[in-house]
């Protein structure tokens, strides 16, 4: 807790600092010493807002580490628990831990970087919606290819589509399944919000179509199938997706289809359906 407390102390009036650091020095008696009346009455709403909000954003992290730190530790005692039961030498059992170390490691650092979209090449439009674009892009340090789906926020805020989009992310987030396109992540700028996206190199059922025209009752079995399939993952999740189309059922490099655009998507609370409504 020491950074948070110097930083804390570095949020206060540089004077203020002074007097209280020649006369107190833990952080709990700078507290008090900030409980005086005039103190108070000097400290505008906003500079109380804006210390409530720091204290949360400090304790939230804290809290957060702890239980990081907790899981890592569990994850390490499963582990062991699995290798001694096994039947493993005790050099495999040494190797595995400090696999398992390493990745730890490197997860941790994962998480401490900030994704962003300077991390990404641009490369080819793949689509063009309403609020923005979709395209291939490269990850910069892995060479990884994802779809980044980029949405302009101002154009959210005029449509008031803010809570649509705030699903999407959820539901992507949420839901793991093979039926549905996957999220790898996802962050914002000043002006747009991303989604990093597996890119999947099949085009959408739509073009296919177009190129098509007819498909085979075989063909259009195995397409109908599975779109059932994708759309009863997300049922399982308690969300609507209220736009299935032809160009929101996406292919994989196999042929096999997965839904995406959860744009319009809705959360739905299943307990307030009638029994038998449907029948
Ligand atoms: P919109 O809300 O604008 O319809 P979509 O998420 O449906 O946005 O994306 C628009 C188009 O971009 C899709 O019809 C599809 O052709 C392409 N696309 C979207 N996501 C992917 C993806 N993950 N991989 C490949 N193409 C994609
Ligand atoms: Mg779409």
């Amino acid at each position: 807790m020491d950074s948070a407390r110097s930083w804390l102390q570095k949020l206060q009036p540089r004077d203020k600092m002074r007097a209280s650091s020649r006369k107190k020095n833990t952080f709990d008696e700078c507290k008090d010493e900030e409980k005086s009346p005039e103190d108070d009455e000097s400290l505008s709403n906003t500079t109380k807002q804006k210390v409530a909000a720091a204290k949360q954003y400090i304790e939230n992290h804290y809290k957060e580490q702890m239980k990081n730190l907790q899981e890592r530790k569990e994850r390490r005692t499963i582990l062991e628990k699995k290798l001694a039961d096994a039947d493993v030498s005790e050099e495999d059992q040494n190797n595995l831990l400090k696999f398992l170390e390493k990745k730890e490691t490197e997860y941790m650092r994962l998480q401490r970087h900030k994704m962003g979209v300077d991390d990404f090449e641009l490369l080819t439009m793949i689509g063009k919606g309403a609020f923005g674009e979709v395209r291939v892009c490269r990850e910069k340090t892995t060479g990884h290819v994802f779809a980044m789906k980029k949405l302009k926020k101002s154009e959210m805020l005029r449509r008031g589509q803010v809570e649509h989009v705030r699903a999407e992310r959820n539901l992507l987030a949420e839901v793991d399944s093979n039926c549905i396109v996957k999220l790898y992540c996802s962050f914002q700028d000043e002006e747009f919000l991303y989604l990093i996206m597996e890119y999947l190199p099949g085009g959408d059922v739509m073009t296919l179509l177009m190129r098509k025209d007819t498909l085979t009752e075989d063909e259009a079995g195995f397409y109908v199938a599975e779109t059932v399939l994708a759309i009863e993952s997300i049922h399982k999740h308690n969300y609507i997706h209220r736009d299935i189309k032809p160009d929101n059922l996406l292919l994989d490099r196999y042929g096999h289809l997965r839904l995406s655009d959860f744009g319009l998507c809705k959360p739905l609370d299943c307990s307030t359906i009638q029994e038998g409504i449907f029948q």
